[in-house]
Protein backbone atom coordinates (compact mmCIF):
# COMPACT_ATOMS: atom_id res chain seq x y z
CA UNK A 1 0.00 0.00 0.00
CA UNK A 2 1.28 3.37 -0.61
CA UNK A 3 0.97 5.86 2.27
CA UNK A 4 0.47 9.72 2.47
CA UNK A 5 2.48 11.15 5.69
CA UNK A 6 1.31 14.13 6.51
CA UNK A 7 3.38 16.82 9.39
CA UNK A 8 1.09 20.13 9.03
CA UNK A 9 2.27 23.01 11.02
CA UNK A 10 0.48 26.28 10.83
CA UNK A 11 2.12 27.21 7.69
CA UNK A 12 3.41 24.27 6.36
CA UNK A 13 2.60 21.05 5.21
CA UNK A 14 5.55 18.19 5.25
CA UNK A 15 4.67 15.13 2.92
CA UNK A 16 6.09 11.67 2.54
CA UNK A 17 4.97 8.80 0.21
CA UNK A 18 5.91 5.57 1.44
CA UNK A 19 5.18 2.51 -0.47
CA UNK A 20 4.25 0.20 3.01
CA UNK A 21 6.35 -3.12 1.44
CA UNK A 22 9.54 -2.00 0.33
CA UNK A 23 9.40 0.60 3.23
CA UNK A 24 11.00 3.14 1.11
CA UNK A 25 10.47 6.95 0.43
CA UNK A 26 8.77 7.25 -2.80
CA UNK A 27 8.64 10.67 -2.55
CA UNK A 28 8.97 13.62 -0.21
CA UNK A 29 8.51 17.23 0.33
CA UNK A 30 7.49 20.39 2.24
CA UNK A 31 4.71 23.41 1.45
CA UNK A 32 5.77 26.49 2.95
CA UNK A 33 4.25 30.13 4.00
CA UNK A 34 0.83 28.48 3.21
CA UNK A 35 -1.29 31.53 3.31
CA UNK A 36 1.47 33.94 3.23
CA UNK A 37 2.95 35.63 0.49
CA UNK A 38 5.75 34.45 -1.28
CA UNK A 39 4.60 30.24 -0.85
CA UNK A 40 6.35 27.68 -2.38
CA UNK A 41 7.06 23.82 -2.31
CA UNK A 42 10.35 21.75 -2.48
CA UNK A 43 9.49 18.35 -3.82
CA UNK A 44 11.99 15.50 -3.91
CA UNK A 45 11.44 11.84 -6.11
CA UNK A 46 13.57 8.93 -4.71
CA UNK A 47 17.19 9.38 -6.14
CA UNK A 48 16.14 12.65 -8.06
CA UNK A 49 17.29 16.61 -7.16
CA UNK A 50 15.38 18.52 -4.76
CA UNK A 51 12.98 21.08 -6.74
CA UNK A 52 11.69 24.14 -5.31
CA UNK A 53 9.40 26.56 -6.95
CA UNK A 54 6.73 29.36 -6.14
CA UNK A 55 2.45 27.94 -5.76
CA UNK A 56 -0.20 29.87 -4.99
CA UNK A 57 -1.78 28.48 -1.96
CA UNK A 58 -3.61 30.85 0.17
CA UNK A 59 -4.63 27.89 2.19
CA UNK A 60 -3.78 24.23 3.59
CA UNK A 61 -6.67 22.45 1.13
CA UNK A 62 -4.80 24.43 -1.64
CA UNK A 63 -1.29 23.08 -0.06
CA UNK A 64 -2.81 18.86 -0.31
CA UNK A 65 -3.83 20.21 -4.08
CA UNK A 66 -0.41 21.00 -4.68
CA UNK A 67 1.24 17.50 -3.03
CA UNK A 68 -1.09 15.42 -5.44
CA UNK A 69 -0.04 17.27 -8.21
CA UNK A 70 3.37 16.63 -7.17
CA UNK A 71 3.50 13.44 -6.87
CA UNK A 72 0.75 12.43 -9.75
CA UNK A 73 3.05 15.19 -12.59
CA UNK A 74 4.52 13.00 -15.43
CA UNK A 75 8.25 14.23 -15.02
CA UNK A 76 8.36 14.71 -10.97
CA UNK A 77 5.49 12.23 -9.86
CA UNK A 78 5.74 8.60 -8.39
CA UNK A 79 1.86 7.72 -8.86
CA UNK A 80 -0.29 7.56 -12.12
CA UNK A 81 -3.68 8.91 -10.20
CA UNK A 82 -4.42 9.94 -6.65
CA UNK A 83 -6.53 6.66 -5.91
CA UNK A 84 -3.14 4.89 -5.67
CA UNK A 85 -2.84 6.50 -2.15
CA UNK A 86 -4.21 3.51 0.17
CA UNK A 87 -4.30 5.95 3.35
CA UNK A 88 -2.85 8.83 4.88
CA UNK A 89 -1.13 8.98 8.19
CA UNK A 90 -1.23 12.28 9.73
CA UNK A 91 0.93 12.99 12.49
CA UNK A 92 -0.74 14.74 15.97
CA UNK A 93 0.54 16.64 18.55
CA UNK A 94 -1.58 16.15 21.45
CA UNK A 95 -3.71 13.54 22.33
CA UNK A 96 -4.34 14.41 25.83
CA UNK A 97 -5.07 11.51 27.91
CA UNK A 98 -7.68 10.31 25.58
CA UNK A 99 -5.22 8.70 23.19
CA UNK A 100 -3.31 5.98 24.52
CA UNK A 101 -2.40 4.94 20.94
CA UNK A 102 -3.44 5.84 17.19
CA UNK A 103 -6.90 5.30 15.49
CA UNK A 104 -8.34 5.63 12.54
CA UNK A 105 -9.93 9.26 12.45
CA UNK A 106 -13.85 9.81 12.22
CA UNK A 107 -15.76 12.75 13.50
CA UNK A 108 -15.49 11.32 16.70
CA UNK A 109 -11.69 11.74 16.91
CA UNK A 110 -11.72 14.72 14.86
CA UNK A 111 -13.87 16.54 17.92
CA UNK A 112 -11.35 14.68 20.76
CA UNK A 113 -8.07 16.20 18.78
CA UNK A 114 -9.90 19.63 18.77
CA UNK A 115 -10.76 19.26 22.84
CA UNK A 116 -6.78 18.49 23.22
CA UNK A 117 -6.06 22.03 21.20
CA UNK A 118 -6.50 23.87 24.65
CA UNK A 119 -2.90 22.14 25.74
CA UNK A 120 -1.19 22.99 22.23
CA UNK A 121 -2.90 25.76 20.70
CA UNK A 122 -0.31 26.04 18.07
CA UNK A 123 -0.47 22.66 17.00
CA UNK A 124 -3.30 21.14 17.32
CA UNK A 125 -5.59 23.30 15.22
CA UNK A 126 -2.86 23.06 12.41
CA UNK A 127 -2.77 19.24 12.48
CA UNK A 128 -6.58 19.31 12.13
CA UNK A 129 -6.93 21.83 9.66
CA UNK A 130 -4.33 19.04 7.65
CA UNK A 131 -6.65 16.77 8.16
CA UNK A 132 -9.86 18.58 7.28
CA UNK A 133 -8.35 19.38 3.72
CA UNK A 134 -6.95 16.08 3.08
CA UNK A 135 -10.45 14.87 3.70
CA UNK A 136 -11.51 17.36 1.11
CA UNK A 137 -8.77 16.86 -1.73
CA UNK A 138 -9.03 13.03 -0.59
CA UNK A 139 -12.47 11.66 -0.14
CA UNK A 140 -12.85 8.20 1.48
CA UNK A 141 -9.18 7.55 1.47
CA UNK A 142 -8.39 5.99 5.17
CA UNK A 143 -6.76 8.05 7.33
CA UNK A 144 -4.84 7.60 11.00
CA UNK A 145 -4.16 10.00 13.91
CA UNK A 146 -0.48 9.21 15.11
CA UNK A 147 0.31 11.03 18.37
CA UNK A 148 3.34 12.79 19.33
CA UNK A 149 1.89 11.86 23.13
CA UNK A 150 0.80 9.09 22.75
CA UNK A 151 3.60 5.96 23.73
CA UNK A 152 4.31 7.89 26.71
CA UNK A 153 0.27 7.45 28.19
CA UNK A 154 1.97 4.36 30.26
CA UNK A 155 3.63 6.91 32.21
CA UNK A 156 2.49 6.16 36.21
CA UNK A 157 1.12 9.18 38.38
CA UNK A 158 3.94 9.40 40.48
CA UNK A 159 5.96 10.59 37.19
CA UNK A 160 3.13 12.60 35.47
CA UNK A 161 1.81 14.44 37.98
CA UNK A 162 3.36 17.92 39.39
CA UNK A 163 4.05 19.07 42.71
CA UNK A 164 1.02 21.61 42.35
CA UNK A 165 -2.43 21.18 43.93
CA UNK A 166 -4.78 18.30 42.79
CA UNK A 167 -7.25 20.98 41.70
CA UNK A 168 -5.17 21.83 38.51
CA UNK A 169 -4.29 18.55 37.26
CA UNK A 170 -8.56 17.67 37.55
CA UNK A 171 -9.52 21.55 36.10
CA UNK A 172 -6.81 21.68 33.69
CA UNK A 173 -5.67 18.23 33.15
CA UNK A 174 -2.10 19.74 33.80
CA UNK A 175 0.58 16.81 34.35
CA UNK A 176 3.66 15.65 32.12
CA UNK A 177 2.73 14.77 28.92
CA UNK A 178 5.81 14.17 27.26
CA UNK A 179 6.58 14.60 22.95
CA UNK A 180 8.61 12.85 20.46
CA UNK A 181 6.39 9.58 21.66
CA UNK A 182 6.95 7.84 18.23
CA UNK A 183 10.45 8.20 17.76
CA UNK A 184 11.17 7.20 21.41
CA UNK A 185 8.90 4.14 20.48
CA UNK A 186 10.70 3.21 17.56
CA UNK A 187 14.00 3.56 18.89
CA UNK A 188 13.97 1.47 21.41
CA UNK A 189 12.16 -1.10 19.50
CA UNK A 190 14.65 -0.88 16.88
CA UNK A 191 17.34 -0.87 19.86
CA UNK A 192 15.92 -4.41 20.85
CA UNK A 193 15.87 -5.64 17.25
CA UNK A 194 19.47 -4.77 16.42
CA UNK A 195 20.20 -6.48 19.73
CA UNK A 196 18.31 -9.30 19.43
CA UNK A 197 16.30 -9.18 21.98
CA UNK A 198 13.29 -8.51 23.22
CA UNK A 199 12.29 -4.74 24.40
CA UNK A 200 10.11 -6.10 27.06
CA UNK A 201 12.98 -7.23 28.31
CA UNK A 202 15.32 -4.36 28.67
CA UNK A 203 15.69 -0.82 30.13
CA UNK A 204 16.57 1.33 27.54
CA UNK A 205 17.04 5.21 27.75
CA UNK A 206 16.29 7.04 24.40
CA UNK A 207 17.96 10.47 24.02
CA UNK A 208 16.70 12.07 20.88
CA UNK A 209 18.31 15.11 20.39
CA UNK A 210 17.04 17.17 17.56
CA UNK A 211 16.15 21.43 17.53
CA UNK A 212 13.81 20.02 19.92
CA UNK A 213 15.08 17.53 22.16
CA UNK A 214 13.69 15.05 24.88
CA UNK A 215 14.84 11.77 26.90
CA UNK A 216 12.97 8.99 27.79
CA UNK A 217 12.98 5.97 30.12
CA UNK A 218 11.15 2.72 28.24
CA UNK A 219 11.46 0.08 30.90
CA UNK A 220 10.24 -3.04 29.32
CA UNK A 221 8.74 -1.70 26.95
CA UNK A 222 6.80 1.00 28.29
CA UNK A 223 7.76 4.66 28.53
CA UNK A 224 7.62 5.27 32.64
CA UNK A 225 9.33 8.73 32.30
CA UNK A 226 10.11 11.42 30.04
CA UNK A 227 11.86 14.77 29.77
CA UNK A 228 9.42 16.92 28.21
CA UNK A 229 5.93 17.85 30.13
CA UNK A 230 2.68 19.75 29.90
CA UNK A 231 4.53 21.44 26.70
CA UNK A 232 7.71 20.63 25.06
CA UNK A 233 9.61 23.56 27.00
CA UNK A 234 10.70 21.19 29.98
CA UNK A 235 13.38 19.08 30.27
CA UNK A 236 16.72 18.79 28.03
CA UNK A 237 18.35 22.66 27.23
CA UNK A 238 17.14 22.58 23.61
CA UNK A 239 18.38 24.54 20.07
CA UNK A 240 16.28 27.54 21.15
CA UNK A 241 14.30 26.07 24.42
CA UNK A 242 15.52 26.49 27.97
CA UNK A 243 14.11 23.43 29.01
CA UNK A 244 14.33 23.27 33.07
CA UNK A 245 14.61 26.08 34.84
CA UNK A 246 13.06 27.98 38.50
CA UNK A 247 9.59 28.51 37.63
CA UNK A 248 10.12 31.87 39.88
CA UNK A 249 12.45 33.09 37.09
CA UNK A 250 9.12 33.95 34.51
CA UNK A 251 7.98 36.21 37.51
CA UNK A 252 10.89 37.85 37.99
CA UNK A 253 12.19 38.42 34.63
CA UNK A 254 8.54 39.98 33.66
CA UNK A 255 8.61 42.24 36.05
CA UNK A 256 12.66 43.15 35.84
CA UNK A 257 12.08 43.45 32.02
CA UNK A 258 7.90 44.83 31.75
CA UNK A 259 7.01 42.22 29.92
CA UNK A 260 3.81 39.59 30.27
CA UNK A 261 4.07 35.91 31.41
CA UNK A 262 3.44 34.64 27.78
CA UNK A 263 5.90 37.10 26.84
CA UNK A 264 8.94 35.52 29.10
CA UNK A 265 7.66 32.11 27.93
CA UNK A 266 7.99 33.10 24.30
CA UNK A 267 11.87 33.89 25.29
CA UNK A 268 12.35 30.66 26.80
CA UNK A 269 10.96 28.70 23.94
CA UNK A 270 12.22 30.92 21.17
CA UNK A 271 15.65 32.91 22.08
CA UNK A 272 17.24 30.46 25.15
CA UNK A 273 18.70 26.98 24.51
CA UNK A 274 22.00 26.57 22.85
CA UNK A 275 21.32 29.81 21.20
CA UNK A 276 20.97 32.15 23.81
CA UNK A 277 23.85 30.42 25.92
CA UNK A 278 25.78 31.16 23.18
CA UNK A 279 25.11 34.72 23.10
CA UNK A 280 23.05 34.66 20.33
CA UNK A 281 25.29 32.95 18.15
CA UNK A 282 23.65 30.00 16.27
CA UNK A 283 21.05 27.06 17.49
CA UNK A 284 22.84 24.50 15.15
CA UNK A 285 25.03 22.58 17.01
CA UNK A 286 27.19 22.52 13.81
CA UNK A 287 28.00 25.99 14.25
CA UNK A 288 28.81 25.81 17.78
CA UNK A 289 30.92 22.67 17.50
CA UNK A 290 33.00 25.08 14.85
CA UNK A 291 32.75 27.81 16.84
CA UNK A 292 33.74 25.94 19.90
CA UNK A 293 36.96 24.53 17.86
CA UNK A 294 37.91 27.74 16.64
CA UNK A 295 37.98 28.91 20.39
CA UNK A 296 34.91 30.34 21.18
CA UNK A 297 34.31 30.24 24.73
CA UNK A 298 30.69 30.73 25.16
CA UNK A 299 30.07 28.12 22.16
CA UNK A 300 32.07 25.82 24.32
CA UNK A 301 30.09 26.46 27.70
CA UNK A 302 26.88 25.77 25.85
CA UNK A 303 27.72 22.48 24.61
CA UNK A 304 28.88 21.70 27.97
CA UNK A 305 25.88 22.71 29.21
CA UNK A 306 23.95 21.13 26.74
CA UNK A 307 25.65 17.66 27.44
CA UNK A 308 26.01 17.62 31.03
CA UNK A 309 21.97 18.06 31.22
CA UNK A 310 21.43 15.21 28.98
CA UNK A 311 23.74 13.50 31.61
CA UNK A 312 21.92 14.29 34.34
CA UNK A 313 18.82 12.79 32.85
CA UNK A 314 20.06 9.90 31.72
CA UNK A 315 21.34 9.31 35.70
CA UNK A 316 18.20 10.13 36.73
CA UNK A 317 16.47 7.67 34.66
CA UNK A 318 18.84 4.70 35.26
CA UNK A 319 17.63 5.61 38.59
CA UNK A 320 14.15 5.62 37.80
CA UNK A 321 14.24 1.84 36.04
CA UNK A 322 16.48 0.88 38.96
CA UNK A 323 19.09 0.14 36.25
CA UNK A 324 20.18 0.65 32.43
CA UNK A 325 20.93 -1.87 29.80
CA UNK A 326 20.48 0.09 26.47
CA UNK A 327 21.26 3.81 26.06
CA UNK A 328 20.13 5.45 22.36
CA UNK A 329 21.26 8.29 20.85
CA UNK A 330 19.32 9.62 18.05
CA UNK A 331 17.64 12.85 15.58
CA UNK A 332 19.84 15.53 14.03
CA UNK A 333 22.40 15.89 17.17
CA UNK A 334 22.07 12.45 18.44
CA UNK A 335 23.06 10.80 15.10
CA UNK A 336 25.62 13.26 14.06
CA UNK A 337 27.07 15.27 16.37
CA UNK A 338 29.96 13.18 17.83
CA UNK A 339 31.36 16.14 19.53
CA UNK A 340 28.18 16.22 21.34
CA UNK A 341 28.35 12.66 22.59
CA UNK A 342 31.40 12.92 23.45
CA UNK A 343 30.78 15.43 25.99
CA UNK A 344 28.17 13.01 27.02
CA UNK A 345 30.72 10.23 27.79
CA UNK A 346 32.06 12.14 30.74
CA UNK A 347 28.53 11.41 32.52
CA UNK A 348 27.68 7.90 31.24
CA UNK A 349 31.41 5.77 32.51
CA UNK A 350 29.60 4.84 36.35
CA UNK A 351 26.73 3.07 34.52
CA UNK A 352 29.28 0.19 33.26
CA UNK A 353 29.35 1.91 29.71
CA UNK A 354 31.41 4.23 27.33
CA UNK A 355 31.67 6.13 24.03
CA UNK A 356 34.75 4.57 21.53
CA UNK A 357 35.82 7.47 19.88
CA UNK A 358 36.30 5.87 16.77
CA UNK A 359 33.13 4.09 16.47
CA UNK A 360 31.93 8.09 17.52
CA UNK A 361 32.89 9.46 14.36
CA UNK A 362 30.76 7.42 12.13
CA UNK A 363 27.71 9.73 11.18
CA UNK A 364 23.56 8.73 10.93
CA UNK A 365 24.11 5.49 10.77
CA UNK A 366 23.23 2.49 13.46
CA UNK A 367 26.30 1.84 15.35
CA UNK A 368 27.23 0.18 18.66
CA UNK A 369 29.56 2.80 20.32
CA UNK A 370 30.31 1.06 23.69
CA UNK A 371 33.02 -1.52 23.68
CA UNK A 372 32.27 -5.54 23.68
CA UNK A 373 31.43 -6.57 27.31
CA UNK A 374 30.44 -3.15 28.49
CA UNK A 375 27.84 -3.54 30.99
CA UNK A 376 25.48 -0.88 29.35
CA UNK A 377 25.06 -1.06 25.18
CA UNK A 378 25.34 2.51 24.04
CA UNK A 379 24.56 2.44 20.46
CA UNK A 380 22.99 5.19 17.82
CA UNK A 381 19.31 4.73 16.19
CA UNK A 382 18.38 7.22 13.33
CA UNK A 383 14.80 7.65 14.18
CA UNK A 384 12.21 7.67 11.59
CA UNK A 385 9.48 9.29 12.00
CA UNK A 386 7.37 9.07 8.80
CA UNK A 387 8.26 5.30 8.35
CA UNK A 388 6.94 4.86 11.95
CA UNK A 389 3.51 6.70 11.18
CA UNK A 390 3.09 4.93 8.04
CA UNK A 391 3.45 1.49 9.99
CA UNK A 392 0.76 2.44 12.67
CA UNK A 393 -1.35 3.82 9.50
CA UNK A 394 -0.68 0.68 7.46
CA UNK A 395 -2.00 -1.44 10.74
CA UNK A 396 -4.87 0.86 11.42
CA UNK A 397 -6.37 0.08 7.95
CA UNK A 398 -5.67 -3.34 7.62
CA UNK A 399 -7.56 -4.06 10.99
CA UNK A 400 -10.67 -2.68 9.84
P1 LIG B 1 14.15 18.89 14.42
O1 LIG B 1 13.56 17.70 13.70
O2 LIG B 1 13.81 18.96 15.88
O3 LIG B 1 14.02 20.19 13.72
P2 LIG B 1 16.68 17.60 13.81
O4 LIG B 1 16.48 16.25 14.38
O5 LIG B 1 16.68 17.75 12.33
O6 LIG B 1 15.72 18.66 14.46
O7 LIG B 1 18.09 18.14 14.37
C1 LIG B 1 18.63 19.37 13.99
C2 LIG B 1 20.01 19.53 14.62
O8 LIG B 1 20.83 18.43 14.19
C3 LIG B 1 20.75 20.79 14.21
O9 LIG B 1 21.13 21.51 15.35
C4 LIG B 1 21.98 20.31 13.49
O10 LIG B 1 23.10 21.02 13.86
C5 LIG B 1 22.15 18.88 13.92
N1 LIG B 1 22.76 18.14 12.81
C6 LIG B 1 22.13 17.72 11.69
N2 LIG B 1 23.02 17.13 10.85
C7 LIG B 1 24.24 17.21 11.45
C8 LIG B 1 25.57 16.80 11.09
N3 LIG B 1 25.82 16.18 9.95
N4 LIG B 1 26.56 17.05 11.98
C9 LIG B 1 26.32 17.66 13.15
N5 LIG B 1 25.10 18.08 13.55
C10 LIG B 1 24.07 17.87 12.72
Amino acid sequence: MKVLVINCGSSSLKYQLIDSESEEVLAKGLCERIGIEGSCVTHQKAGGPKKKEEADMSDHTDAVKIVIEKLTDPADGVIDSLSRIGAVGHRIVHGGERFKGSVLIDGEVLEAISQCSALAPLHNPANLIGIRSCQQVMPGVPMAAVFDTAFHQTMPAKAYLYGLPLEYYEKYKIRRYGFHGTSHDFVSRRAAQILGKKREELRIIVCHLGNGASVSAVCHGKSIDTSMGLTPLEGLIMGTRSGDMDPAIVGFLAEKEDMSASEVINVCNKRSGVLGLSGGLSSDFRDLAQAAADGNKTAETALEAYAYRVGKYIGAYAAAMNGVDVIAFTAGVGENNAEVRQLIAQYIGFLGTSIDPGKNRIRGEEVILSAEGDRVVTMVVPTDEELAIARETVALVEKR
